[in-house]
């Protein structure tokens, strides 16, 4: 099926179910973008500065990008300027610095805490008890300029399904907690990725509002990515 094809087949699912399409263009070219955004697709995904960077000079200035890799503090210059969703933040020091240059930018930029689920050394993210020290700290509270809407989660590669599951339950039980500790009066913090091409099914029966698909739309990667 062609990149228009499988982006209406995710679309009529995901809208029906009210659930956000992140499509993660990460290793695809700008043309493959482009013919996405032309069957109305709005909400990309890169994991990359450099790459996203590139691709959005190039491309309509509608688009909605949303950073989902890790993020190295000294790069986010970079996107500020643009970046709709930051996904992947995974430390104080990293959402210190995306309020600052926000604050540069004059803007307010929504992020979303990457929570740690997987049951592997590979992925980045935030363990319990980081995410709650980061919400309960001074320096979080001083932060005007970014907004936390919500969490994310990347579960394990391959996994059984019930393991998938279990992960996404877990996650989706901390996003109630969270949200009912620090986020009680803030309608804002409803956003949870969750659900890649492998494991999107599973996620939204979860309760992921916002899922991440790559591959199953844009076709296999050339290069593997973490
Ligand atoms: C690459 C990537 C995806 C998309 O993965 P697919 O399996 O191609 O759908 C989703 N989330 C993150 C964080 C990624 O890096």
């Amino acid at each position: 099926m062609s990149i228009a094809d499988n982006l209406l087949k995710y679309k009529s699912e995901l809208d029906s179910a009210k659930v956000e399409l992140v499509a993660v263009s990460k290793n695809h070219p700008a043309e493959a973008v482009l013919t996405a955004y032309n069957a109305g697709q709005r909400v990309f995904g890169e994991n990359l500065v450099q790459e996203m960077v590139e691709k959005q000079a190039q491309l309509p200035k509608d688009i909605q990008w949303h950073l989902i890799g890790h993020l190295q503090s000294n790069k986010v210059k970079y996107i500020a300027p643009f970046i709709q969703v930051i996904e992947s933040v995974d430390s104080l020091k990293l959402l210190k610095e995306i309020d600052k240059q926000a604050a540069k930018n004059n803007r307010v930029i929504d992020c979303l805490l990457q929570v740690y689920i997987a049951d592997e050394d590979t992925k980045f993210g935030l363990e319990y008890d980081a995410l709650i020290e980061l919400l309960r700290s001074e320096e979080f509270a001083t932060c005007k300029n970014v907004r936390i809407v919500g969490l994310m989660g990347i579960a394990t590669n391959n996994a059984s399904e019930k393991q998938t599951q279990t992960e996404f339950q877990e996650l989706k039980v901390l996003f109630e907690g969270i949200k009912l500790s620090f986020f009680r009066k803030d309608d804002y913090f409803k956003e949870l990725s969750m659900g890649m091409s492998a494991d999107y099914k599973l996620a939204i029966a979860e309760g992921s509002t916002m899922v991440r698909i790559g591959s199953s739309i844009f076709g296999k990667r050339k290069i593997s990515t973490p």
